[in-house]
């Protein structure tokens, strides 16, 4: 054996090995997701959401795979909080918003996503427009590739007051927005359902900007009139917390999400 056939041998025999560590890790993490579907949520994240109505009058199945999820959640995503203590509060409530989006879609855990910053307050971002003016605005949270930003003070505020917003929901929308390659508002759908999301969710979207441009009355924060991703996390929102609101404004928008994410939270969230 000459050389060069010793050194291919020595790729191929390296080759295999990684390829075989690949699939010993990839199988043992599939057997560990599978142990922690069995385990219940510790009392000590479970205390934080017990009483909230998106997860009390979950069906028995879905509260399962919340469970499931949260756990799921505080292994793939690292949190981190610069300026602000980490609490099982923060960690439990942001993993909880943030899945409560996909309770349906047991296996997603969004791929994309890496990090989870918190911060105490609001940020103030320099965004540049159209390249030219700079100026400062203030966000309480945002969506990016990889990572999640989320004001704690706004967070916790609309989870204890508002009935209509949560930032958490509304980040986590745009990041199953962005799972299908592009933030267009429109969440990774199936052809078919891509048809209907066109006649009623984009329509009504445009309705409304012509609405607004004829200084009509907006029903909505007209913060979701600012684009396509904008108006679908705005509606998610407004789904999850006040689906009462969205049913009796827009039905068909409310139909349309809940065939999406295969829940009724005018049922779920009945008063
Ligand atoms: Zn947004």
């Amino acid at each position: 054996m000459d050389n060069f056939a010793l050194f291919l041998s020595f790729l191929w025999f390296l080759f295999f090995l990684f390829t075989a560590f690949y699939f010993y890790r990839f199988f043992k993490y599939r057997k560990e997701l599978k142990k922690l579907k069995n385990r219940p949520l510790e009392k000590k994240y479970r205390q934080f959401i017990q009483d909230i109505p998106l997860y009390k009058n979950l069906p028995e199945k879905y509260k399962k795979t919340m469970d499931y999820k949260i756990q799921r959640f505080f292994i793939e995503k690292d949190f981190i909080a610069p300026y602000i203590k980490l609490t099982d509060e923060i960690k439990t409530l942001t993993a909880f918003y943030g899945c409560i989006l996909t309770a349906a879609y047991e296996e997603f855990c969004y791929p994309n996503l890496k990090y989870v910053y918190i911060y105490p307050k609001a940020i103030k971002k320099n965004i540049k427009r159209e390249y030219i003016v700079e100026e400062d605005v203030i966000i309480s949270g945002e969506a990016l590739q990889d990572s999640v930003i989320i004001s704690w003070h706004d967070a916790k505020y609309q989870i204890k007051h508002n009935k209509k917003r949560n930032v958490i929901i509304h980040e986590f929308a745009h990041m199953l927005d962005f799972a299908d390659g592009a933030a267009d508002g429109v969440p990774p759908v199936t052809k078919e359902m891509f048809k209907e999301w066109k006649k009623t969710v984009l329509r009504e979207y445009k309705l409304l900007l012509e609405k607004k441009q004829h200084h009509s009355k907006i029903e909505i924060d007209e913060y979701a009139l600012t684009n396509e991703a904008e108006f679908f996390a705005v509606m998610t929102e407004y789904f999850f917390c006040n689906p009462k609101f969205l049913h009796y404004h827009f039905p068909d928008i409310y139909e349309e999400l809940k065939k999406f994410y295969r829940l009724d939270t005018l049922i779920i969230l009945e008063e």
